[in-house]
């Protein structure tokens, strides 16, 4: 095992960001201007280096965006930090060390740090409903997004080639499961998708497509206000798709599901988009933990009890002045990261870490058909107004000007031009070895997480 560990006191001091997602990577920017003028480097470390930008996997998926403009690279972000690619193993915490494997390599090799960032992000939960590990499928990386999109034109290409109806709309009813905004902007999205693309498919009806959003509370977005959802709900149910509240899976087989009320529908695609749970490796780590498996942190983002280290983003519970805990979004990491590289900055420059406070900007869902709803700042938006912003707030939220005008460019080009209803072969059957080894998204997403299922 080679070691990278520090041999005499004049070496710089070392802060170790585990994660470069919306909390590690925003982090480790923030550090570069934070730290001007400090003897520190900082390391991050991910298993991709790119960083998933969520809020646009959908629309990846479906098309109105190149699947590659999802994703930033990790170095266009940095400016002075260290990366290197690798799958985290291992934390001494007595010791202050860092276990990792590069990605590729064999040998481990291991780090030491004098403060320690843990923003390893959560995956997707998948409760025990029998089936749902070999048949359902998820949204939580660019492979997830560009096997669905496969997914759903292998079904097109199915169903365009039978003459039995039962079997055709079996072949093209997508179950979307949570009806929180992952699973609505999924089932708005694919609807959407779905019905534009069987245009180009001679055999195939628009009565063949079908969407349901199974919701296992009383109504869809529980975190948007209540005149919201019930917009949203309005909306996703006049263009078909069926939105069943109070309803949750409990089987799932090839091709049929089986929902709480023992109604059984036909259908091949099942995606689970029913919550998360933090990082697998958290919970093989000696750190304090509430119920749930999240690490629980002081008001100023250090982990309970454990010296120089710190945890943010989806991995974490950190209250706010109130004593609840932020939300896992997006918007919260990165306000999180924010603060951390200040109180970084300070405990290294010997003063005291700051509490930290910060606030929600709003939420913001979109339901496909140029339709959103919103509440930024306290006030509230439905329609293509809403999905305008939406589509403005996540253009000016990418990083990188090259990225913001691709995709905006993208986004022009889908407005005039039909899509590309073509498969990128994630499906491909394995040649030969090298073949058959994971890709780096799509591999270590699923030792962490169960398999997406078929796609
Ligand atoms: C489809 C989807 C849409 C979303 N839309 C929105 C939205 O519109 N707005 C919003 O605010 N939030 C949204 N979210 C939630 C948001 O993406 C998360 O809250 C946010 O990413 C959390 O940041 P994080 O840094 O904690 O985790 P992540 O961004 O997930 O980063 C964790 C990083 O750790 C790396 N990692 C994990 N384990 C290892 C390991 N063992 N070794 C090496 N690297 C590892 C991962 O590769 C990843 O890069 C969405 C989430 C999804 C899945």
């Amino acid at each position: 095992m080679a070691s990278e560990g520090r041999t005499d006191t004049d070496t710089p001091r070392r802060i170790v960001i585990l994660g470069a997602g919306f909390g590690g990577a925003y982090c480790a920017a923030a550090l570069g201007k934070n730290l001007r003028g400090l003897n520190v480097e900082v390391l991050l470390i991910d298993r991709n280096n790119f960083f998933v930008f969520y809020p646009l996997l959908v629309e990846a998926g479906t098309g109105s965006l190149e699947p590659r403009h999802a994703v930033v690279p990790i170095r266009a972000f940095l400016k002075t930090a260290e990366f290197r690619m690798a799958e985290v193993v291992d934390a001494d915490f007595d010791r202050r060390s860092i276990t990792y494997r590069l990605v590729g390599g064999d040998d481990t090799q291991q780090i030491d740090y004098d403060e320690l960032v843990i923003s390893l992000g959560s995956v997707t939960r998948l409760p025990d409903v029998p089936g749902l590990r070999e048949f359902g499928c998820q949204l939580k990386s660019l492979t997830d997004a560009v096997a669905l999109r496969d997914r759903a034109i292998t079904m097109l290409e199915l169903a365009n080639a039978t003459d039995d109806e039962a079997k055709r709309r079996g072949l093209l009813h997508f179950v979307v499961v949570g009806g929180n905004f992952t699973g609505v902007e999924v089932a708005g999205e694919f609807d959407m998708f779905l019905r534009a693309a069987a245009r180009k498919y001679r055999h195939v009806n628009q009565r063949d497509i079908k969407v349901t959003l199974v919701e296992l509370g009383d109504r869809i977005l529980a975190a948007l206000d209540a005149d919201l959802a019930e917009y949203a709900a309005a909306h996703m149910r006049k263009r078909g798709i069926d939105v069943r509240l109070n309803t949750t899976v409990t089987a799932i087989e090839h091709d049929r599901v089986t929902l709480s009320c023992s109604e059984q529908l036909d259908s091949r695609t099942v995606i689970w988009c029913a919550g998360i749970e933090p990082n697998p490796l958290i919970g093989a780590w000696p750190l304090p933990v509430d119920d749930r498996g999240y690490i629980l942190c002081e008001r100023d983002l250090r982990v309970k009890g454990i010296e120089h280290v710190w945890a943010i983003g989806d991995c974490a519970v950190n209250l706010d002045r109130d004593g609840s805990a932020y939300p896992a979004t997006a918007q919260h990491a990165v306000q999180q990261a924010a603060h951390l590289a200040g109180n970084l900055a300070a405990v290294l420059s010997g003063r005291d870490p700051r509490p930290c406070n910060i606030k929600s900007r709003g939420a913001l869902a979109a339901l496909g058909c140029r339709t959103g709803v919103a509440k930024v700042f306290g006030f509230k938006l439905a329609g293509f107004g809403a999905w305008f912003l939406w589509r403005t707030v996540y253009l000016l939220k990418m990083p990188g000007l090259a990225r913001k005008i691709r995709i905006a460019l993208d986004w022009t080009i889908d407005l005039v031009f039909s899509r590309d209803y073509v498969q990128l072969g994630v499906h491909r059957t394995p040649r030969e070895p090298a073949d058959a080894a994971p890709t780096a998204g799509a591999g270590h997403n699923r030792k962490v997480a169960p398999p997406s299922g078929g796609a």
